[in-house]
């Protein structure tokens, strides 16, 4: 297991403590930009640019794990083998954490095609469902196309990729 962190806050504090962003890598087998020094960098530029599609978060107490399967805790009802990506939110009186587990193919080119800007929705403005209309919007997806080829301008597999990933996105059950 290979674990990556930025930017932890003060945790020497109680467990719950705020925190920024935190990304860790929890698997040995995955494309190379997992592997890379910045991965933590790139995933957090992935999910600022989704969530300002979305409508903005801050991040604050997010913690992003990039696995090579996602355990069923949101296939509930459906074949834990498809589920790839899971958003639990624990919400307490005084606090409220995000924990974003994330399946990477190992032919995923860039953080931009998997399920990161999708989750990114769930952290921001749908916790557990997906009942907001932007969802099964194309112009929606549209926009994040946008935003997220911009981020690797010029970089066709994961332009192509990202395409691929959001069309097929449309075409979930919840869209139909
Ligand atoms: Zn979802």
């Amino acid at each position: 297991m290979r674990t990556v962190i930025i930017a932890i806050a003060a945790s020497l504090l109680a467990a719950c403590a705020d925190h920024p962003l935190r990304v860790y890598v929890e698997t040995d087998t995955g494309p190379a930009w997992l592997f890379q020094h910045d991965v933590g960098e790139r995933t957090k530029q992935v999910a600022e640019a989704a969530a300002a599609i979305w409508g903005g978060t801050t991040f604050e107490n997010v913690t992003i794990h990039w696995v090579d399967q996602v355990v069923g805790h949101c296939g509930a009802g459906q074949d834990s083998a498809h589920v790839i990506g899971c958003t639990e939110t624990t919400v307490g009186d005084t606090f409220h954490h995000d924990e974003v587990h994330i399946y990477v193919s190992v032919w995923a080119p860039c953080p931009e095609a998997t399920a990161l800007p999708h989750e990114v929705g769930h952290v921001s403005v749908d916790k557990g469902g997906h009942t907001n209309p932007d969802w099964c919007s194309g112009d929606f997806w549209n926009a994040m196309i946008a935003a997220l080829d911009g981020l690797t301008p010029g970089d066709a597999s994961c332009a192509h990729a990202i395409q691929e990933w959001y069309s097929e996105s449309l075409e979930q059950t919840y869209c139909r």
